[in-house]
This record gives C-alpha cells, structure tokens and sequence, in this order.
C-alpha cells in the first residue's frame, strides 16, 4: 500500500506569538503570557524566542523568569483570542485537505496524500502554509513531513522555529532512533523515569526491549508505540466534513488552590464530571473507559485509564471510577495543580448487561436527566451537589 503524506503543523510559543502580533510594540522584547501573579497562577505559560534566550522557562513562577529577565512583559491570557487565530489557522489548512485533525489550539495533522501534489509536492505545501500562515496571522509555525502522524509530530518538533523537517522511510532511523524516549509524545515523566533505571535512554533503546516485557511492565500504549516506531502507524486522519462521534469526552481544570486532600480530589472530580456527564447526555453516549491525568505545582505528569465494567454516564458513576483510578496511581503525597478526566470509548446506547440492580440504575439516569432540564432552564449553577457549593476549589470555564 502507498505510504500517506502527513504533515504536522506546530505552532511556535504560540501564546506569546499572538500577543507580540496583536502588539507590534513587543516584538522586540521579552514577552511571557502568564497567570495572575497575585493569584496562584502566577507561572509563566508561553514564552517568545527573546524570553526563552534569557533562560526563561514555561512553568516556572513569575519571580523567577523576572530575576533572570528583569526586562519580562508578562501578559495575562486571552484565550478567545488564541481560539480564533487557531480557527484562521485552520481556514489556511482547509485550501489544501479535507483531513484535519487538531491537537490543542496550536497543532494541528494534515493527510496531504490526495492533494500534495497539486501544490508541487509536500515540502512545497509544507513552505505554502508556514508563509501563509505568517504573511496573514504574523506568527511562525514548524512543520514536520512523514508518512505518519507519529514522525510527522517528532518532525515538527526537531528546527524551530519558521522551519519544515523531512522524516521519510528512508531515513526515519537515522533521525529517530538516537532521539530522547522523552521526546515522543505518549511516553511521560514517570515512565521515562521507569525506563532510565532499565537503561533505555533513546528511542532507538527502547526498540531493543523485548515487546513482552514492554507488555508487563507498562501500558498497552507501549506496544502500540513500539509498532509504530518499527514504522506501522496506521492511524488515519478523519474529514472535516464526516461528523464522527467523538472519540473521548474529558473536562479538565486548574484549582485556585493546590489540593491535596481525598476530600478536595473528591470535590473537583465532582465539578468535572457533571460536566461531563451533561455532555455524554447531551448527546446520548455512554462511556465504557475512563482516564484521569494529574499534573502537579511542580508540573509533573501522571495518569491511568480503565476499561469499566459497565457504561456509564452518570455524574456519580465518573466520580466513583475516577476516584478509584487515582487511589491506584497517587499516593496524596504531592500537591496538585491540575486533574483532567476523560471518558472514552464511547457508545450511542448502554452496552450494560441487564442485572438486577437495573431498576435502581433507570431511576438514576431519570434523576439525572430531570437535572439537566433543570440546569437547561435555570442555568448551570441552579443546581449543584453540595460539595461544589461547600469548597471553593475550582472556577468555571478555566482547563
Ligand atoms: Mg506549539
């Protein structure tokens, strides 16, 4: 079968870039978009390249960044702002597939196998949308080339900013393989720890370990990954104009305050999952997996994902899951910033064998669903469980 073009188009320090193009004044100073230094989002988000050669770093608090660079504008987000040059950015991509798919508002996989050659091959398609791209929105992008959505992130990730790298069947090993296994999206912090004490230190590393032990020592993503770099990635990309049901449903949030406590867990997986659990209903869908990600004040990452023993869409059933989820994987040593819950696999119906308890289960989801008719009227906030109103722990519309 013919090898796919893809492209990935990655945004450079995306944030900043779009406030130093909304204020020409800037571009020649250090520009860092940060939180509130009077709340505790007082960290640096995105940095521009002159930030970043002060030796400013994402994640670190504002008086640090300021110590190494007294010079720093600090700018507060304006999200809307950065949706809609995502969404200008997208219009550029749209001239050239139909096969689309975004990852955050700043990258974003394009399928050019049909088309790439109507614009002079995929480099020259490649050179056409960073130019676009910087001629209409004033911001750089870098662009990774390959066969694959897999190398064709790593691409975009190796000459930055403003520039475009080639990772084809010939030469994937020679550019992949001596890379960091940090580099490769999907294997995090904790795991690249694990794998450091097996002396796996390289992509090229981690192919010499036999795939069974990959199997009982890590997730099954470590198996798919291992295919993938052996060169079978066969993930496609999906039309713009195919509506697919999702793949997952997820809600996450940044805490006003670092939480600590089972109870202040407890608390904001309540908040995310009656989001959740509004927008599974919304659309009729059942959730039969479930993930949850934490990421800590010192930005490291952990996670865990569950298949259920049953479909669920009820508020209490997310919580419940996830609950038990995170007293598998965090040991409430650490304080935390953030918690994302994702729901996946999703189904248009309960995939739930019949059982006994079913009675009690319809009367939940009747419960459940009054409760939306009642938010739908009244507002969101008309109705909350007692915990949210009780701990003031998250605000809304911030993930
Ligand atoms: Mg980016």
């Amino acid at each position: 079968m013919k090898d796919k073009i893809i492209l990935h188009v990655d945004a450079n320090s995306f944030y900043a870039s779009v406030e130093c193009a909304r204020h020409p004044e800037l571009k020649n100073l250090p520009v860092a978009v940060s939180g509130n230094p009077k709340k505790r989002n007082g960290i640096i988000l995105a940095k521009n390249e002159i930030a970043k050669k002060c030796g400013v770093q994402t994640g670190e608090a504002i008086w640090q960044a300021k110590d190494k660079c007294p010079n720093l504008v600090c700018i507060y987000p304006d999200m809307p702002l950065y949706e809609e040059y995502s969404k200008k950015m997208h219009k550029i991509f749209e001239k050239y597939t139909h096969l689309i798919e975004g990852m955050g508002l700043d990258e974003c996989w394009l399928d050019i196998t049909q088309t790439a050659h109507l614009f002079g091959g995929a480099e020259n398609l490649a050179t056409k949308i960073r130019t676009e791209i910087k001629e209409n929105l004033g911001i750089t992008v870098s662009v990774g080339i390959s066969f694959c959505k897999l190398f064709a992130k790593l691409g975009s990730d190796l000459k930055k900013p403003d520039a475009q790298t080639v990772i084809s069947r010939q030469n994937f090993k020679e550019i992949v393989y001596p890379l960091p296994i940090e580099s490769i999206i999907g294997i995090g912090h904790r795991s690249a720890k694990k794998l450091h004490k097996m002396n796996v230190f390289t992509l090229g590393d981690f192919l010499e370990v036999p795939a069974y032990i990959l199997k009982n020592n890590f997730s099954v993503v470590f198996y798919e990954l291992r295919k993938k770099l052996l060169g079978f990635d066969s993930d496609e990309i999906a039309s713009i104009y195919t509506p697919t049901p999702p793949k997952s449903i997820g809600n996450g949030t940044t805490t006003l305050v670092d939480i600590f406590t089972k109870e202040e867990i407890r608390s904001t997986l309540v908040f995310l999952a009656e989001k959740i659990s509004a927008r599974l209903r919304a659309k009729g869908f059942y959730a039969n997996a479930l993930s949850v990600h934490i990421r800590t004040t010192t930005f490291q990452h952990s996670g865990k994902n569950i298949v259920l023993p049953k479909s669920i869409n009820s508020a209490k059933d997310i919580v419940k899951y996830s609950m038990e989820l995170i007293e598998k994987f965090w040991n409430f040593d650490e304080k935390i910033r953030s918690i994302r819950i994702s729901t996946h696999h999703l189904t248009s119906g309960d995939c739930t064998q019949l059982t006994i308890f079913q009675m009690a289960e319809e009367k939940k989801s009747a419960l459940n669903v009054a409760l939306d008719e009642i938010r739908k009227k009244y507002g969101k906030q008309s109705i909350q469980p007692a915990s949210m109103i009780s701990q003031n722990l998250v605000r809304d519309n911030f993930s």
